[in-house]
């Protein structure tokens, strides 16, 4: 089997074509990454930091060449794409600095002498499995902090996205059994979680959930972050323009391909009605430098038909829900009311251009609304009163909440994740994922004699 990419603006562009390697690989990949493990950690905290380092110089010297290489296998919008290799050269600078940190504490014994040593220490081989679309970041943000405490790494990329992992990997540098990128698909991704020591994941819930099972069942450390149905709350007193625009951003940027992406939006009270005719406005400019296209004919065949069978059921079109007479798989901003309950558009996560308008009476409807989904997230909420975000922020679930501001984006050095269904085990970014590769001992010194 062969595993190919295509550049989504232009279908007949084949990105890349290389063998499937299959699961043997997978366990001799691995086996090889750990017996890396053990020199990796006794190179001590200046070598990996270095290595980190040099990293993020050298996705820096060819952050042009990869924000093209973004573009064209996953079609993100240039400038999100420029915005991506910026944050993977930060995460990679910022894990730098993690192997001089302390990696443990002193403590004073309950009961006469002695010390009384914690230790945090890499598991052994970090199991890292992306989705396509954030391609460098993900990887990197797995990678990084994975490698500064001393594990070895095998990345299994998606295999929409196989062209940037290569191109990270030979820009690492690092040696192969160190950090390996193995492309693959779900056969890939099995054989690395039945056979790592810690297993990082980030992908749809489904496949998540299996990935869960399967890592708790062997009593491996694992991590999922998953899929997201997003909601934006947009108060009576909020900048109604300003808002129509970060939501418009939130819905239809990279195509809503962003597991932060909005797909709901909640207008509470007198809102509504100019909420409705702003972001009807702010959706229809959109054009290809912000939305782009899906990533494949399949992605596009499920949201026009997701579309199509909600109208049939009694929901309307405000703006968009056809599908451009154009090369390349697009599908246009799309704002819906009216779609009922149990629609699964108002259950499930699309990964599209594609949101819905509910309109709540109240802010007690609007956060019941907003929390009824076991996706919980992101959700941005949008007043000008500071004291209502932060009591609104305080009754919502979701993991990540942003105030006057897009669902999406949350900063490279703060924990990523969401809650319910949303995410599994420890959060991913920041410390937190320091902590998630780590392993605490405890180490008690009592004195040795007379000596
Ligand atoms: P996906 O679940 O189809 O694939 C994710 C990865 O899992 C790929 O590398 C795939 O090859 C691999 N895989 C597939 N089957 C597997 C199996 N049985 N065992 C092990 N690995 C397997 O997701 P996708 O389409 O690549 O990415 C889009 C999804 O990712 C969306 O649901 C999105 O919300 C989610 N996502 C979540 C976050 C987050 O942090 N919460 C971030 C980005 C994307």
């Amino acid at each position: 089997m062969t595993i190919t990419s295509y550049n989504p603006a232009d279908p007949t562009d084949l990105v890349v074509a290389v063998e499937e390697p299959g699961a043997e690989a997978v366990r001799a990949a691995v086996g090889r990454a750990r017996a890396a493990q053990g020199g990796r950690l006794a190179a001590g905290a200046g070598a990996r930091s270095a290595a980190l380092g040099r990293i993020a110089e050298a996705v820096e010297a060819h952050a042009e060449e990869l924000a093209a290489l973004i573009v064209r296998e996953v079609g993100k919008p240039l400038a999100e794409a420029r915005g991506e290799v910026a944050r993977t050269a930060a995460i990679w600078r910022y894990y730098a600095q993690a192997p001089y940190e302390p990696s443990g504490a002193v403590h004073e014994t309950a009961a006469g002498p002695g010390l009384l040593l914690t230790r945090r220490r890499p598991y052994g081989v970090a199991g890292l499995i992306a989705p396509w679309n954030f391609p460098l970041a993900i990887p990197s943000w797995k990678a990084a902090p994975a490698l500064a405490v001393g594990n070895t790494a095998v990345l299994k990329p998606a295999p929409e996205a196989t062209a940037c992992a290569l191109r990270l990997a030979e820009l690492a540098g690092l040696p192969a059994d160190v950090f390996t990128v193995l492309p693959g698909g779900a056969e890939e991704g099995q054989a690395l979680v039945d056979a790592a020591d810690v297993v990082s994941f980030t992908g749809s819930t489904g496949v998540g959930r299996a990935v869960v099972r399967a890592a708790t069942g062997r009593g491996v450390p694992v991590q999922a972050e998953l899929g997201g149905l997003n909601a934006a709350l947009v108060l009576p007193d909020a900048d109604i323009d300003l808002a129509a625009g970060h939501l418009a951003a939130a819905i239809a940027g990279y195509a809503g391909q962003k597991c932060t992406a909005t797909s709901r939006v909640i207008a509470v009270g007198a809102a509504y009605q100019p909420l409705r005719e702003a972001l009807v406005k702010s959706l229809a400019a959109v054009d290809d430098s912000v939305c782009g296209p899906v990533v494949n004919a399949a992605a596009r065949e499920r949201l026009v038909l997701a579309v199509d069978s909600a109208v049939e059921a009694g929901a309307t079109v405000l703006t968009g829900g056809r599908v451009p007479e154009r090369a390349g798989w697009y599908v246009e901003p799309t704002l819906l009311t009216d779609v009922p309950a149990e629609h699964p558009l108002a259950g499930e996560e699309f990964f599209g251009p594609i949101a819905l308008l509910h309109a709540a009476a109240d802010l007690d409807e609007a956060i019941a609304l907003a929390n009824d989904t076991p996706h919980s997230l992101a959700t941005s909420v949008h007043t000008r009163s500071l004291d209502a975000a932060l009591a609104v922020a305080d009754r919502l679930d979701a993991g990540m909440i942003r105030v006057n501001a897009p669902s999406s984006g949350v900063d490279f050095h703060l924990p990523f994740g969401g809650t319910k269904g949303a995410s599994h085990g420890e959060r991913e970014q920041g410390r937190a994922a320091l902590e998630f590769y780590t392993v605490s001992r405890t180490i008690s010194v009592l004195p040795g004699g007379d000596a």
